[in-house]
């Protein structure tokens, strides 16, 4: 999301040089930063926040000031609440800053950054492939089977409607503003968290231009029953494709479930898309979509130009982006190959599983499913219990305190009374940071349940103020109470990715 928040009023633009303060002596010399950074003036000045300053400051100086200002950020490691990679190693890291400079976009310079794969064949391979050296010139690059973008499917089309279940990513909301598309939503419901397949095929007509169906859902990481679609589109004859946001499972399910039927060996499947940033194991700013063949990519939607030095053809939305991630990705694929992916998502199933039994035994009520039937996570909600006066969002809090990040939420549109909290298991979550989170969570349990309810109430005041605080307003003045969102309109909240 953009940060609109950090906007500020004019009222709240404080001049800075008000706030210089009173102190012994005169500030140090202009220039004189030799001491140390923190001998110097700018150590005892406030750092530049809404004008650009007049002067330069020395390099190291606005390196160490930047970088004690992140090292409030909380631990990235710690923070269960994202799908989002958090480890690589070390030699592709001093690779990837090594290609800072290289604009993805400017590929036709790079080589290696234009390796074609081989051409998907339909039925017989899991969509995930190793790019393959191939002729050149067979076709222009990889548009016509993959795509390597930092954002995702864009599911285009001249006409109306897309049906989809409602506890999608904000993404496709947003796509269907931008493109104008009318969105048809099946709801979740108290027991189900996944699209029905007879509702979803109901909502089509001679306007819809697809389903989207989600491998690996935000909210319960569950697999929806793609070939349940599919199998319903066929019978019926109805000519309406599908697309698959596998953002989340589309590096896990071929590896932890090679037989689930979810990709091309359905025939109406016709684009997938998969975030290379989280399962796929790249530091973010990497994402993938992949047709089943060239003909599901309107030839208008692909633009050739020659302006960056070479003949080339451009599909993507956003034009420059770095490739360092690209080349992470290449990285990742080709390091760990299939055996290795294997190996990790295997691991990671085994410790969600691990913490699923250990939250049963707690009391707790899982929501996800396990030995490798969804992602590897667990979402989960505390046991129904009338006497009990603390919630979800006060386990969460409690968590918090003790630097993990572990978000509550309440369920999407139709079953947003339910609340839950889901601890996503990464690639660095080893068996051993999950039995320091499942002591942490005994510890806020019974924190939490020593508090009587005069207690919890002023803890609830407290965890209320902290939300309040400035610091961790979310919304911009301007912009906040939106309702035009399915958040806005039901008061879902949106799975944090
Ligand atoms: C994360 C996620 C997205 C968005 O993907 P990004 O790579 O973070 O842009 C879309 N759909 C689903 C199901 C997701 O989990």
């Amino acid at each position: 999301m953009v940060h609109l928040a950090a906007v500020k009023k004019d009222d709240e633009v404080v001049d800075h040089l008000a706030r210089q303060v009173e102190s012994i002596g005169g500030p140090p010399d202009e220039n004189d930063y030799y001491t140390n950074v923190y001998g110097s003036h700018f150590a005892a000045d406030h750092m530049p926040q809404h004008e650009m300053p007049e002067r330069e400051m020395p390099r190291q100086v606005a390196a160490r000031l930047i970088k004690d200002e992140l090292s409030l950020d909380g631990n990235p490691k710690l923070n269960l609440a994202s799908f989002v990679t958090t480890y690589m190693e070390e030699e592709i890291e001093q690779i990837m800053t090594d290609s800072f400079s290289k604009n993805f976009i400017d590929y036709e310079e790079y080589p290696p950054l234009r390796r074609d794969p081989e051409p998907l064949r339909e039925h017989d391979r899991p969509p995930l492939q190793l790019p393959h050296r191939s002729q050149r010139g067979k076709c222009h690059g990889y548009f016509h089977h993959w795509f390597l973008g930092g954002h995702h499917a864009w599911y285009l089309g001249h006409e109306e409607a897309l049906a989809k279940q409602a506890a999608v990513q904000v993404c496709w909301e947003k796509a269907a503003r931008y493109f104008d598309i009318e969105e048809r939503y099946v709801y979740c419901t108290d027991s189900r968290y996944v699209i029905d397949p007879k509702q979803a095929v109901d909502l089509i007509d001679e306007n819809t231009i697809g389903i989207c169906a989600i491998i690996g859902t935000t909210y319960t990481g569950e697999y929806e029953d793609v070939k349940g679609i599919n199998d319903l589109l066929v019978e019926r004859n109805i000519d309406c494709p599908i697309h698959v946001d596998a953002a989340s499972g589309g590096f896990v399910a071929p590896f932890t479930v090679p037989d689930l039927e979810w990709d091309f060996r359905l025939e109406k499947v016709v684009s997938i898309n998969v975030s290379g940033h989280k399962y796929g194991l790249v530091y973010p700013g990497v994402g993938w979509v992949i047709w089943r063949s060239p003909e599901y990519l309107p030839q208008e939607l692909v633009f050739n130009i020659n302006y960056l030095g070479a003949d080339q053809a451009s599909f993507t939305l956003n034009f420059s982006k770095g490739a360092a991630h690209v080349i992470g990705q290449y990285y990742q694929l080709i390091r760990l190959g299939k055996h290795g992916y294997r190996s990790i998502m295997v691991n990671l199933t085994r410790i969600a599983d691990y913490l699923t039994q250990e939250l049963e035994k707690l009391g707790m009520i899982i929501m996800s499913q396990s030995k490798g039937k969804g992602l590897p996570l667990v979402a989960f909600r505390l046991p129904p219990n009338n006497n009990r006066v603390f919630d979800e969002f006060a386990v969460a809090h409690q968590l918090r305190e003790r630097g993990w990040v572990v978000p509550a939420y309440t369920m999407a549109p139709h079953s947003e009374k339910l609340q839950l909290m889901r601890i996503v298991i990464r690639e660095d979550f080893s068996m051993n940071r999950c039995d320091s989170l499942l002591t942490d969570i005994k510890l806020a349990l019974q924190t939490l349940e020593s508090m009587d309810e005069g207690m919890i109430a002023k803890y609830k005041a407290h965890i209320q103020s902290h939300r309040a605080h400035p610091r961790n307003k979310r919304t911009h003045h301007a912009y906040h109470g939106e309702k035009h969102s399915l958040q806005g309109k039901t008061g879902k909240t949106h799975g944090v990715c």
